[in-house]
């Protein structure tokens, strides 16, 4: 976690903005003492001491902690940002960034490993409820260039909520936007001579059940390309997508 309460005064600060002197820390959440890491290769953080009951942070890679800095300060820069929070605290959920843009009020989620799909699904309804619009976005993923690629249960969640769209974090406030479509499989017609009779298999195409097809869309920036649109509940496979308020890129479809 970048950020906790500074107990002397109960406010909400960055990791890398203070000092050691200026504990003790809080976590917002379960209100225990926190120590702060400011060393010098991680992104300075704040970390429960063992043992660790506590949910808030639980997960976080440095990656998932330089995104969230990344984002923060990109957004921070733009006209069109206002209230902009990292680690903003909605009771069931912590929103990695939250902002309104434009006017429009959005909860930026970063993806971590130990969420699972129940979790996923719980914060994302519990946006709904509060009328915030929600983005989540993936790591980079350096096998997403190759011509076949195998997604994730959370990325194809992703890409079923945000009809057909999965963002994965770039730099800064750009986006990666990419389509998965079906990977085909040629399976090759053969014939051959059984009890005199000739017999043949194959000669059509399949769908790969594990394999996808990435397509790249424009890349899009989160102050600028989307806009917040309500979802329908649906489910397909072992997909679920609750009813939601998903923030979306605004490009037109760029696959068939
Ligand atoms: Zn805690």
């Amino acid at each position: 976690m970048l950020t906790a309460l500074r107990q002397s005064d109960s406010v909400k600060v960055i990791a890398r903005e203070c000092e050691r002197n200026a504990a003790p820390f809080q976590c917002p959440t379960c209100r225990r003492e926190v120590t702060l890491r400011k060393g010098n290769i991680k992104v300075h953080h704040f970390a429960h001491k063992p043992p660790v009951t506590c949910s808030r942070g639980r997960g976080e890679s440095e990656q998932h902690l330089q995104v969230k800095l990344a984002i923060f300060d990109a957004l921070g820069r733009e006209s069109n940002v206002a209230d902009l929070e990292i680690e903003r605290d909605f009771g069931a959920s912590v929103a990695d960034v939250y902002a309104r843009i434009s006017g429009t009020p959005v909860a930026i989620e970063i993806q971590r490993s130990t969420l699972s799909a129940n979790e996923i699904n719980a914060r994302t309804r519990n946006y709904h409820q509060l009328g915030i619009y929600v983005l989540w976005i993936a790591l980079p993923e350096p096998a997403l260039t190759t011509s076949k690629y195998s997604p994730s249960a959370w990325e194809k969640w992703c890409h079923a909520t945000y009809f057909g769209r999965v963002y994965y974090w770039e730099q800064g406030q750009v986006l990666k936007v990419v389509h998965f479509d079906p990977y085909v499989i040629e399976v090759p017609h053969s014939t051959w001579y059984e009890d005199g009779s000739e017999q043949s298999a194959g000669g059509y195409d399949r769908r790969s059940k594990r394999w996808r097809k990435p397509r790249f869309g424009v890349p899009a920036l989160i102050s600028a390309s989307f806009r917040g649109s309500s979802r329908q509940a649906w489910t397909g496979g072992t997909v679920v997508v609750p009813e939601c308020s998903i923030y979306v890129d605004r490009q037109a479809k760029w696959w068939a």
